[in-house]
């Protein structure tokens, strides 16, 4: 079943947990982080926190209809990791160490088929881009993965467009940044909420990559890039 729509005339995707992936897993790099500041965790522990924590700044960002910045950015993670780092010597050390972390390409992997995936959409005409809630961090990630050169002129980044996923207007912003209609660009990512639900509340048509199935009753998915092809 062809996944990319007849009318497309330009493809965005999501990056993390799409293209790119924390290597090692974030809950990992949070666990470690919380040993070295006097404080053991279970990865399960980590994960249980970070849900927690995570879905506070979520509501706090429906909330607020999904404006965002670069400051705001800041604090939600500077929330996040103290919640879920609570009990650690010092709270601040960690969350610059974090944030550092995941602001470096050697912190991440790319998506194994994402090169071949790229290359074959841009082959047939099809305009690129990225479409992301991550910050100004994504930037310094990108610069180490020339994998992902094919969408680099076309990087939407949330805190620099004002708007977060799923807010209508960020896909508004990522379809006047391809000069299309909403409706000739495809969305694909893998946040059911943030990605599928959001594009196509927008007008957007949408992919959800969903590589373990656990949104059947989706009718546009993938569990791999390479069925976009
Ligand atoms: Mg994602």
């Amino acid at each position: 079943m062809p996944h990319v729509p007849a009318g497309a005339r330009a493809v965005f995707f999501d990056a993390v947990g799409t293209l790119l992936f924390p290597e090692p897993g974030a809950l990992v790099v949070y666990a470690e982080t919380a040993r070295r500041h006097g404080l053991a965790l279970s990865p399960g522990a980590v994960r249980e926190r970070f849900v927690a924590a995570y879905r506070l700044e979520e509501d706090a960002d429906a909330a607020g209809g999904w404006v965002t910045s670069e400051t705001r950015e800041r604090d939600r993670w500077r929330r996040i990791v103290t919640d879920t780092l609570a009990g650690v010597s010092n709270p601040e050390a960690c969350f610059g160490h974090l944030f550092d972390h995941f602001a470096g390409p050697r912190a991440w992997r790319v998506a194994p088929d994402a090169a071949e995936v790229l290359a074959a959409l841009s082959g047939r005409g099809l305009l690129l881009g990225l479409g992301s809630n991550y910050d100004d961090r994504l930037w310094s990630v990108l610069a180490g993965f020339p994998e992902l050169a094919p969408v680099r002129d076309r990087v939407l980044i949330s805190s620099a467009v004002g708007v977060r996923k799923p807010g209508a207007a960020f896909f508004h912003a990522a379809a006047r940044a391809a000069n299309c209609d909403v409706s000739e660009v495809l969305f694909v990512g893998d946040d059911l909420g943030n990605d599928y639900v959001g594009a196509t509340a927008a007008g957007m048509p949408a992919v959800l990559l969903d590589p373990h199935g656990s949104y059947p009753e989706v009718p546009q998915q993938i569990t791999r890039l390479t069925e976009l092809l």
